[in-house]
Order: structure tokens, then C-alpha cells, then sequence
């Protein structure tokens, strides 16, 4: 059997400076250390930053002193706000990429502009950006939800995109917002590691007879690219790691390949690679 592992599987920019910074900084000091959130979306990673001391909280209040790790996906302006009032120093491991796109809404709000997201509402990173338009942002995840919302008070608007969108969606949904609202400026902030991602995992999807997409039950990003694999290849798996590798799926099979969301550690990845390989075909 071949195996082919993407060349863009697992950990992207971000994800790995936060990992990086963030196990550095524990490793040093754990004292009084805390994280808003899951750092990245993966039990594996979580387990790991758990076992350096790291406390999860929930929301700023939560702490009483010390330091909080803002994560890749970054938060709203107004957890920056209580850190500072509550004298808890930040470790702001957001993602540069993700920065970029608050400070676009932020500008934009100021400018009394109306702001729509494409992306998922319950995710962090969504939740974040319209935390920096004051929660204002009107936000879509599906073109059939563009039904809902009245363009009689939208007569301009600025469009973003969740980082980790699905770029085709993300440009269909433009493309009608388009069409109904007078002025709008679009700013596609898919970013480049997730368009190379998503580009490659189309290529794998048709040329192997198997793909194994590894990511985290909760990672938007490992999630779209098992419904672009799935899509072109109906033998897709989803797996969280090796221990879920059912390795009957793919005995008989000549070529295998294996991608990952950006959340997914590279030691995941070869665990993965690993078991496949014990399989003897
Ligand atoms: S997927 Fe892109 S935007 Fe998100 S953390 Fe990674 S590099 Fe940054």
C-alpha cells in the first residue's frame, strides 16, 4: 500500500506559535498560569498543555491573579478590557491572520459600517472577531440563511470571512450578499494555509482510493476538510487519532492518503501513518 501524507497536514503558522509559545512559557513558569479556552481544537494538545500545569478557564473573572494565554483564535476586545481592569497580564498567542481581520472590523465598525462574518457563530474565532464590533456583525454560515436577513436596513456592508472557511462557500455567499446589498466591500480573509490545505486535500481526494482526514471532533478547519474529501471520495474517515484508525476500512487498498486539520500535532499524524502501516496488503 502507498501512503502519502500531505505536504500541508497538521499544524499550521498559528497553531504552532501558540503551542510553541505557550508550552515555552509553562515549562519556565506554570505558575499561576491559565488559558481562555481549549488552546487548539485537539484532546491530544489539550492533554498535553494539562499535563504542564496549564489551567483552562472559561472567562477572565474566573482568575484572581497571574497570567492568561489568549489562544490562536483569539477574543474580544472586551476580554483584553477585563484582563487589563483586573491587573491579569495577556500572553496573546492570536494568530496574525486573525488579528488582521478584528483590526479590518474594528476600522470598519468605527466607520459605522455594517460588518457581516461568514463563518460559525458558536466558533471561537467568529465570537472574537464581532467581540471587536462591539457584537454587532450580522453572521452567516450557510447560503440558504441569507433568506433570514432584511436588506432593507442593509444598504452597504463589509464582508469577512471566518479564517478556516470553505473558500468556494465563502465566495458563493459573497457573491448573492453581493448582488442584494448596494456597497459592499469583501475581504476574502480565508487564509493561505487553509486554501493550500483544502486545494490539497481536493488533489488527494481523487487521486488515492482511501483519504484518513485527523483532526479534532470540535476543529472547524479538520471538519471542512473531511466534507471537501468526502465529497470527491466517498471512502473518507475522520478519525481524532490512531487509536480510532479502524484499519479493516482499508485492507485491498492501493493508495491511502492522510491529511490533517491545523490544530492536529505532528505526532498524531505519524502514530497515524504508523498503524496504517502495519497493515500488509
Ligand atoms: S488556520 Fe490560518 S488563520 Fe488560523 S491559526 Fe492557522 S495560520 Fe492562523
Amino acid at each position: 500500500m502507498k501512503i502519502t501524507i500531505s505536504k500541508f497536514a497538521g499544524f499550521c503558522s498559528g497553531a504552532k506559535k501558540a503551542y510553541e509559545i505557550t508550552t515555552n512559557i509553562a515549562k519556565e513558569n506554570n505558575k499561576n498560569l491559565h488559558i481562555l479556552g481549549d488552546l487548539l481544537h485537539n484532546k491530544d494538545v489539550i492533554k498535553k498543555i494539562e499535563s504542564l500545569g496549564v489551567k483552562k478557564v472559561k472567562k477572565v473573572q474566573d482568575i484572581k491573579k497571574g497570567r492568561i494565554v489568549i489562544t490562536a483564535h483569539g477574543d474580544g476586545k472586551n476580554v483584553f478590557d477585563e484582563a487589563q481592569n483586573k491587573g491579569v497580564e495577556v500572553v496573546n498567542t492570536t494568530c496574525p491572520k486573525v488579528i488582521k481581520i478584528q483590526q479590518l472590523v474594528k476600522k470598519f465598525h468605527r466607520d459605522n459600517l455594517p460588518i457581516v462574518i461568514v463563518g460559525d457563530k458558536n466558533h471561537k474565532e467568529v465570537k472574537g472577531i464581532n467581540g471587536w464590533c462591539n457584537k454587532s456583525a450580522v453572521i452567516i454560515s450557510r447560503l440558504e440563511e441569507i433568506k433570514n436577513i432584511n436588506f432593507d436596513k442593509l444598504k452597504n456592508a463589509v464582508i469577512v470571512s471566518q479564517t478556516t472557511q470553505n473558500l468556494k462557500k465563502f465566495q458563493e455567499i459573497a457573491k448573492v450578499l453581493q448582488e442584494k446589498i448596494k456597497n459592499t466591500k469583501v475581504f476574502n480573509t480565508v487564509c493561505d494555509a487553509t486554501r493550500n490545505r483544502q486545494g490539497e486535500t481536493r488533489k488527494i481526494a481523487k487521486e488515492n482510493d482511501a483519504v484518513i482526514v485527523i483532526g479534532g471532533e470540535k476543529s472547524a478547519n479538520s471538519q471542512k476538510l473531511f466534507e471537501i474529501a468526502k465529497e470527491l471520495n466517498p471512502k473518507t474517515f475522520f478519525i481524532e487519532n490512531a487509536e480510532q484508525l479502524n484499519l479493516k476500512n482499508f485492507i485491498n487498498l492501493e493508495k491511502v492518503a492522510i491529511t490533517a486539520g491545523a490544530s492536529t500535532p505532528d505526532w498524531v499524524i505519524q502514530e497515524t501513518y504508523q498503524k496504517l502501516k502495519t497493515l500488509k496488503s
